[in-house]
């Protein structure tokens, strides 16, 4: 009793009524190198204008972890209109809760006014997610009501010191992701923040605090009610965080992939899906890491294409012809998940783009071939061979034989070609086709 007594009154993570610490550069050791230019004008002009300007959030943990950070947000307690007449180049946007992109050289920067925790009044669904979250507080509440506490520490680059006003410096430090208040609650609140947690903890090498860890097995299918288009956003920071492996791992763990990608967890049960899809997201993960391109569509068209092997395979055995089958295997496994993921139109052209081009790999004999490395998605559709292979569902000698093709001269193609087995049957059909593709070469396939 007395315990639970003392644990309110001095509960770490209580709205604090006082000053946050002020850790200095020997504590924090944050490499001013690593600051972006920008940021820190942006925190010197509001501060020249009698404002408080510090960096914010996600990109202090990373700076204080020695990470380079994504991108820089910035905290401040002037109003969107004292910041936007402070910056030529700068425009508000949102209309709920109204924020600042300020551009510097090729930098924008996202300045936000200190916003003020949940209280009673605010609006709420009938499990407890925040609908709107739009008062303008103090720095203090504004630190409280962020998720974690090594992502609410404020940096102020003129002095370079840290505010922390929830211990979050000594936490990551320590290597633990702490909730900032009663963590079930945090998460009816806003369930996404389960999956923040799992990310966040992936990408620094964090421990998750036992309070944070605890709850979410049983409180995961709250996930349900987060509309499709953020869950998506979600989703492809997780996969393109560059640790996707590490992040699919600790879903999986903590019984977090049901639902989030419908089918994920059906995926993973398979073998060779499980085998196929690691693969494709080790190959993003190292893409990420050496800032090479990465495209949302490739990463979906490998998570997503078991399902699309297993209902092609269905629809074959029950007699549909080969290419309708796998047109309408295709759309079914879209539009399944769809229904929780808001994969955008021009995403889901590109997964079929390269769905569609796999069964054209087989065929190494006649002109396709030599059609099909002009396709402008070839690219894509040969790196998914190569996981293909890797994974064991095709042979290797059928990647390789794709590798070699690319590498040779015309000629050298044409001497790679396989001898046509189906010209015998199709002769006197053949000879007024290859008369026509002689006329049009590119048309026809
Ligand atoms: P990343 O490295 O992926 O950008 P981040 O923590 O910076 O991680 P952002 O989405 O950029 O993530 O959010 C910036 C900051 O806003 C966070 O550090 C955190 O302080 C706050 N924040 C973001 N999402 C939430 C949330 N769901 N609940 C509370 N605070 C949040
Ligand atoms: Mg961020």
């Amino acid at each position: 009793m007395i315990r639970k007594l003392l644990r309110r009154v001095f509960r770490r993570d209580a709205p604090s009524r006082h000053a946050p610490a002020t850790i200095p550069h020997a504590r924090h050791g944050i490499d001013r190198a690593l600051v972006a230019v920008g940021a820190r004008r942006v925190c010197e002009t509001l501060q020249g204008a009698g404002f408080k300007g510090y960096i914010v959030g996600g990109a202090v943990r990373d700076l204080i972890a020695g990470i380079e950070p994504k991108d820089f947000d910035i905290a401040t307690d002037a109003t969107p209109d004292q910041v936007r007449a402070l910056f030529r180049r700068s425009r508000i946007i949102g209309r709920r809760f109204q924020i600042v992109h300020v551009m510097m050289g090729s930098e924008t920067l996202e300045v936000s006014t200190f916003r003020a925790a949940h209280d009673e009044n605010t609006l709420k669904d009938e499990h407890g997610r925040v609908l709107r979250d739009n008062i303008w507080g103090t720095m203090e509440e504004d630190a409280a009501r962020r998720d974690f506490t090594v992502n609410a520490l404020y940096y102020d680059p003129v002095t370079e010191t840290v505010f922390d006003y929830h211990r979050g410096v000594d936490d990551l430090k320590q290597k633990t992701m702490r909730m900032i208040g009663e963590p079930k609650s945090r998460y009816r609140e806003d369930p996404v923040r389960m999956l923040r947690a799992v990310r966040l903890s992936a990408k620094l090498g964090l421990t998750l605090d036992p309070a944070v860890r605890a709850p979410i097995k049983e409180m995961a299918a709250l996930m349900e009610n987060v509309p499709p288009a953020r869950l998506f956003d979600e989703m492809l920071k997780l996969l393109f965080s560059g640790c996707a492996v590490e992040c699919v791992k600790r879903l999986r763990h903590e019984g977090l992939h049901h639902g989030l990608l419908p089918l994920l967890d059906v995926i993973l049960d398979q073998p060779l899906g499980e085998k196929f899809v690691m693969l494709a997201l080790a190959s993003t993960d190292a893409r990420v890491r050496a800032d090479k391109p990465t495209s949302p569509g490739f990463l979906f068209a490998t998570l997503l294409w078991h399902e699309v092997l297993a209902n092609w395979a269905e629809r074959k055995a029950a007699q549909e012809l080969p290419v309708p089958a796998l047109f309408a295997a295709m759309d079914e496994v879209l539009d399944q998940q769809a229904e929780k993921l808001a994969i955008t139109r021009r995403i889901a052209g590109d997964i079929k783009d390269i769905w569609l081009l796999q069964p054209r790999f087989e065929k190494r004999s006649g002109k396709s071939p030599l059609r099909m490395i002009e396709q402008p998605r070839f690219r894509a559709a040969y790196d998914f061979l190569l996981l293909r292979a890797e994974s064991g569902e095709v042979p290797q000698e059928l990647a390789d034989w794709w590798t070699k093709f690319q590498d040779e001269d015309h000629a050298g193609r044409e001497a790679m070609l396989l001898p046509d087995t189906t010209k015998k049957k199709r002769r006197s059909r053949s000879r007024g086709r290859k008369a026509a593709e002689a006329a049009a070469p590119e048309a026809a396939d």
